[in-house]
C-alpha cells in the first residue's frame, strides 16, 4: 500500500475511498476529491468528463446491471450486446484496480 492515488484537478493526495471520485475522461480512468469532482464537472474539462462516476453507489449500480446485461446476451443471439455491456465493467475493474484498492475505507 505504498502507492499514493493523487487528485486529476488539485494534484494532492486522496487520503480516504469516502473521498474518491472515480469517472472516465476521453475514455481513460481518472481520480478526484469528492469537492474536486463536482468543480471540475463544472469547469471547461467536465464537457468531456463522464458526469456518471464510476465508484460509489450509481457505479455499483450500473456494475451489477451490465454484468447482468452481459451474461443474459452472452447466450443469445444478440452477442454484440453481451460485448458492449462489458465495457463498462471493465472500467469500473480498473478504476478498482488502479485507485480504489490503495485506499483505506
Ligand atoms: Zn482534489
Amino acid at each position: 500500500m505504498s502507492k499514493a492515488v493523487y487528485c486529476e484537478k488539485c494534484s494532492k493526495e486522496i487520503k480516504f475511498r469516502g473521498d474518491l471520485v472515480t469517472a472516465t475522461i476521453f475514455f481513460v480512468v481518472v481520480a478526484y476529491h469528492e469537492d474536486c469532482y463536482v468543480k471540475e464537472l463544472k469547469g471547461f474539462r467536465g464537457l468531456f468528463l463522464d458526469n456518471q462516476p464510476l465508484n460509489g453507489f450509481s457505479g455499483n449500480f450500473l456494475f451489477v446491471m451490465a454484468v447482468l446485461v452481459g451474461i443474459g446476451f452472452a447466450f443469445g443471439s444478440l452477442k454484440w450486446v453481451s460485448i458492449i455491456a462489458v465495457i463498462p465493467v471493465l472500467y469500473r475493474l480498473f478504476s478498482f484496480y488502479k485507485f480504489e484498492r490503495l485506499l483505506e475505507k
